[in-house]
């Protein structure tokens, strides 16, 4: 059976950190199950591909900066940049990034740092903090928490493909305090309350039970941790939501877009506390676009090509908003 338990460094220093308390003697288990073969016949093909990557003998990483960053300190030919290149090809499309990669350069999607440098400097500082990223894809965020000084992070998102990426970076970052797991927020043990600071960007429209979410946000976070909430939200004084009867800018999964009074409520509801704005931004197709690491499609072909307020569905264009709060004491 391939394992691809021997892609976590330090599983042990995961299993033995108070973090994960709830899944002492289990985590090895769960993690063999969520990757077995039956799961996705892609993966003994992955799994292959990650074999081949090649092992530079030193690198330099620089996590702090736009594009997660790894140096290997001996330069490829030619030859080795265009293979290595062709094997990070293989869990296109790369939506969250950029990282360079030894001078290759994964033009993402999405310019994932243009999220973070809106939020980096509003939330409590990461140093030394235990962090929870929920919905993390494949683990772009979850590098820059590092960055900043988080002592650990726990990335979890149930999509493989991009755990496959985050394999690769870390196949060369080789850290031992960043780890992606493939679960939903929902899959984890109940009531962990063990992380310092737990982020939810771009996941809460995806939820059927927004409320629910929130909820499981706060049971993860140790008392008056700190949540970071970032999701579409619609422009009103009021208290509305818009439920998107079919596709949102082409989304099938878009359930919930709250107005900021709505979204405020929601959170005052789950008992979070201290609720505070930091940013209102609009999406723009300079944020989001097609580019060789992703696919043909993006951002610009989901808006109303007379009216770029609005979507190709008539809904108001992708607005999102970045909310900080604290769980109860
Ligand atoms: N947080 C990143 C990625 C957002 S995309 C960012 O802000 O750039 C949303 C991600 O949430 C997807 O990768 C999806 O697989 C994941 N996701 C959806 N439902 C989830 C759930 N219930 N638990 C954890 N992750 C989930």
């Amino acid at each position: 059976m391939t394992d691809f338990l021997q892609y976590y460094r330090g599983l042990e220093v995961l299993e033995s950190n108070a973090v994960f308390n709830g899944w002492r003697d289990t985590l090895p288990a769960l993690i063999q199950q969520a990757l077995h073969p039956n799961r996705d016949r892609r993966l003994p093909g992955w799994h292959q591909v990650l074999q081949e990557l090649p092992k530079p003998a030193q690198i330099k990483t620089d996590l702090n900066t736009a594009a997660v960053r790894i140096e290997s300190l001996e330069k490829y030919s030619g030859e080795q940049h265009d293979r290595l290149t062709e094997l990070l090809f293989t869990w296109k499309p790369w939506r969250k990034g950029p990282f360079d990669i030894c001078d290759i350069y994964i033009d993402s999607e999405w310019r994932s740092d243009l999220k973070w440098d809106r939020l980096s400097d509003a939330i409590e500082p990461l140093q030394g903090r235990r962090v929870l990223d929920v919905g993390c894809g494949n683990g772009y965020h979850c590098w820059r928490m590092a960055g900043a000084g988080a002592e650990v992070v726990l990335g979890i998102d149930p999509v493989l493909q991009y755990l496959m990426q985050y394999f690769a970076v870390q196949h060369f970052i080789a850290a031992n305090n960043v780890f992606v797991l493939p679960f939903t927020l929902e899959a984890l043990p109940a009531g962990l309350q063990c992380f310092d600071t737990v982020f939810s960007m771009g996941v809460l429209y995806h939820r059927r039970q927004p409320l629910e979410h929130l909820l499981q946000l706060q049971r993860c976070l140790k008392p008056d941790g700190e949540l970071v909430l970032e999701t579409l939200i619609i422009e009103s004084d009021d208290q509305s939501v818009l439920v998107p009867p079919g596709r949102y800018a082409q989304m099938k999964n878009v359930h919930y877009l709250p107005s900021c009074a709505a979204l405020e409520h929601w959170l005052a509801n789950a008992g979070f506390k201290n609720i505070r704005l930091i940013d209102i931004n609009i999406t723009t197709p300079e944020e989001q676009r097609a580019t060789t690491w992703s696919g043909d499609v993006s951002l610009i072909d989901f808006l109303d090509p007379q009216n770029t307020a609005l979507t190709i569905e008539g809904h108001p264009a992708p607005r999102r908003a970045i909310y900080l709060a604290n769980a109860q004491g």
